[in-house]
């Protein structure tokens, strides 16, 4: 059976695994490959490879840099159907699905293509006699990306991409669930003509993370994951003295004010909760029904959820594949039982959707009437669940989301301009939608949520991902004017010359 490997000094590792994981197809239920899991020798070997890297990378002209992202760029393109087979093998989300992911990390690479323009520094003449400043910005390092299964293409592109541009070596961490994606990617390096040890995989689990977190030439570490590993992750790197961007769970409120399109709030729930099998940090979880909408809308999304194709994640007829493993899905099922024990109205029962026997299926379930106290509202479920919970006000709903532990993404639903500015505004979480549900920022803006959504204070990609990867040095310089200082002598510098 295939293992999959590490990849280090820009080829595939070729040592024995100590220790290995069992990749599983999730569609059938299968074990199709195994993974190697990184242990002391593999983590010394990835980081001194890019340790090097480093030394020669951040000499790199921008121009040439530059080239070589426009050259993945294309390569990417050209490949892309490959990447999304890879990640759809292994994640379970369908193919069109796969694809979707790969074209929105491609746009991180897009962004970084422009770097010369987002690097240039600052300049201030003549602050003083003969004076001037400028500010320069300058790689860090070796810098490290830990993410998670759900976008095994994405999230590592939310971060290389930027760190690359600027100069750093960056090493992927990526999740042991699906791994084989980021070897598609660190082909694309190559075939784009990156130098070995500027992009790094190094497979594995919490062993290979606390090998980063602890190794002292990893200059930063950016996070994307649980929020119980993210808080880990934030406090043992600072510990260490590395600078650190944590990305944690999420538990997504899509409000419904009784003036919106329900048609097309329906739609937008129903895409937003089952897309993905619920398997997105952006995913919408919570539908908050104001005042008399809620039974129109409970009954539109009910239609829309029943017809919902579960199948094989490569079958070109499902719209929702399996969940990523079995344990997961039994996970999620548990909260749908416990809803049901806890009084929620279980509307569609996803447990009864036909499905393949093997595989890791669990049809979509809508539950009405849930309430803040339930494990159903409180936790992070990350599968096809989605709950109703109904309000009188529009003041009740926005209370709601914002004490809500998690602030990653919200939506409103509304005709209104007025009651959307005001949410905006008044709404805690990071990232806020108005008539679109998953409100995903552009890769020149930056994305992270708030609360227990993120830990530290910076965003990825955009431009808060160039300052992430990035350190601010100033240069205060002084030299002789010629036309105001005719002997040469240049300015008094306080100590006599010879
Ligand atoms: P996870 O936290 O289990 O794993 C994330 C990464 O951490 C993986 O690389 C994994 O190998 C590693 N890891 C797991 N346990 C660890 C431990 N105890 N110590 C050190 N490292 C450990 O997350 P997941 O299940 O792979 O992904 C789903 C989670 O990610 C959800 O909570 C989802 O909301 C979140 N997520 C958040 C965002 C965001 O932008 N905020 C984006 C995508 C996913």
């Amino acid at each position: 059976m295939r293992t999959v490997q590490h990849w280090i000094d820009g080829k595939l590792w070729d040592g024995a695994p100590q220790r290995s994981g069992d990749v599983f197809d999730p569609s059938t239920g299968q074990v199709q490959a195994h993974v190697a899991l990184a242990g002391g020798t593999e983590i010394a070997a990835a980081v001194e490879s890019a340790r090097q890297a480093f030394l020669e990378w951040r000499d790199v002209p921008l121009s040439r840099r530059v080239r070589i992202l426009f050259a993945f760029r294309e390569v990417m393109e050209r490949r892309k159907d490959e990447l999304a087979a890879a990640i759809s093998a292994e994640h379970g989300k369908v193919v069109s699905d796969a694809l979707g992911e790969v074209g929105r990390g491609q746009e991180v690479v897009e962004f970084a293509c422009g770097i010369p323009h987002v690097l240039k520094g600052g300049y201030s003449e003549s602050v003083s006699m003969g004076t001037d400043v400028h500010s320069i910005r300058q790689p860090l390092g070796v810098v490290a990306g830990i993410t998670p299964f759900n976008f095994p293409a994405m999230v590592p592109m939310w971060m290389f991409p930027v760190a690359i541009a600027c100069g750093n070596a960056f090493v992927l961490k990526p999740s042991d669930r699906d791994p084989s994606a980021s070897l598609v990617i660190a082909e694309l390096w190559a075939e784009a003509g990156l130098p070995a040890g500027v992009f790094t995989v190094l497979q594995g689990d919490k062993e290979a993370v606390d090998g980063l977190l602890g190794h002292p030439d990893v200059r930063a570490v950016s996070f994307v994951g649980s929020t119980p590993v993210a808080r880990y992750v934030y406090e043992t790197a600072a510990a260490n003295g590395k600078r650190v961007q944590a990305l944690g769970g999420a538990k997504n409120h899509m409000v419904v004010l009784p003036d919106a399109d329900l048609e097309q709030a329906a739609d937008a729930a129903v895409s937003a909760g089952y897309g993905s099998a619920g398997e997105r940090c952006m995913a919408i979880s919570v539908v908050v029904a104001v005042g008399d909408v809620a039974d129109a809308l409970v009954q539109e999304i009910a239609t829309r959820t029943r017809a919902v194709q579960v199948g094989p994640s490569r079958e070109p007829r499902s719209e929702m594949g399996p969940l990523v493993t079995a344990g997961h899905r039994d996970r999620v099922r548990g909260y749908v039982d416990g809803g049901v024990g806890e009084g929620a109205e279980l509307v569609v029962d996803g447990r009864e959707t036909a499905v393949p026997d093997e595989g890791f299926f669990l049809g979509p379930c809508l539950f009405d009437r849930v309430t803040p106290s339930m494990a159903l509202y409180r936790d992070e479920i990350f599968g096809p669940v989605l709950s109703v919970v109904r309000v009188e006000t529009y003041e009740e709903a926005v209370q709601l989301v914002s004490d809500n532990p998690y602030g990653n993404g919200v939506a409103i639903f509304t005709r209104d301009g007025g009651a959307a500015r005001r949410f905006e505004r008044e709404v805690d979480a990071g990232m806020v939608g108005v008539n679109v549900p998953i409100p995903v920022p552009m890769a020149y803006y930056s994305f992270g949520g708030w609360k227990q959504s993120l830990f530290g204070d910076t965003h990825v990609h955009g431009p808060e991902g160039v300052h992430f990867y990035t350190r601010g040095k100033v240069v205060t310089s002084r030299w002789a004017d010629p036309a105001s200082d005719p002997a040469g002598r240049g300015p008094d510098l306080g100590f006599p010359r010879t």
